[in-house]
């Protein structure tokens, strides 16, 4: 296995490179950490190096980490985002200790992060998640009801809208996966249109960030290729 220095310095190129071939400028894209089933001391190494932004998906494992790494120097600018599927009654933790959420899909649940959000905090980053398979199945709002949502999540008080994230199906035909993206894409274009100001598109992973770029994505989440293979 690669030094973390290379696994990051290596998905920084990818980035740039991808930026490059699509006329972009680097800086429009973030790098998103996804550390989830890694230890806080993953998180450590990525931090020291510089990464500043991680996600995660389990909440009582990411609440661990967030505590355990709160105390350390090297820690103090993390950003912490919360990419997994959010139940109801595991808003608060969420809203008490997470700078931004992507994975929210109905109004409810916005309306209890922005209930929840601590009034001495600024207001929570969410992003509205799209579902772009088609799959019955996969969490996200139906691309044809995403004005009505985002326009419902953008009024709430302590929450701010700042765009959408989308899973594509687990497909690598490659056709399929930019049909998908652009969906999200196009979404987005027509939210802006309609008056939301929405920066950030969070889409592509290990697998497919370049792609994901090359659609205009702002925000790639990788877990794979920065921390290694999940068990
Ligand atoms: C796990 C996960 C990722 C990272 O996927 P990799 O293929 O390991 O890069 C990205 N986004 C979400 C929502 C995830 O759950």
């Amino acid at each position: 296995m690669n030094s973390a220095q290379e696994r990051l310095t290596s998905i920084q190129q990818r980035i740039r490179a991808a930026c490059q071939r699509s006329g972009r400028d680097v800086q429009s894209v973030q790098l998103l950490a996804v550390s989830k089933t890694f230890p806080a001391e993953s998180v450590l190494d990525m931090a020291t190096l510089g990464q500043t932004a991680f996600g995660e998906n389990y909440l009582q494992e990411a609440l661990d980490k967030i505590t355990h790494l709160a105390e350390l120097p090297a820690c103090k600018a993390l950003q912490w985002h919360f990419i997994g599927p959010i139940q109801s009654n595991k808003t608060r933790p969420i809203a008490e200790h997470f700078d931004w959420v992507h994975s929210v899909d109905r109004l409810k649940i916005a309306q209890r992060l922005s209930e929840q959000r601590p009034a001495h905090l600024p207001p929570l980053n969410v992003l509205v998640q799209i579902n772009t398979s088609g799959e019955d199945s996969k969490s996200g709002v139906n691309p044809a009801d995403a004005v009505a949502l985002c326009q419902a999540v953008a009024s709430l008080p302590n929450l701010r809208l700042r765009g959408l994230m989308t899973i594509p199906s687990p497909t690598e035909n490659t056709e399929q996966l930019r049909g998908e993206f652009n969906i999200c894409r196009t979404t987005f274009n027509a939210l802006n249109e309609a008056g939301l100001s929405l920066d950030t598109l969070s889409m592509g992973m290990s697998a497919d960030l370049e792609l994901a770029i090359e659609c205009g994505s702002t925000c790639v989440r990788v877990g794979t290729a920065l921390f290694g293979a999940r068990h």
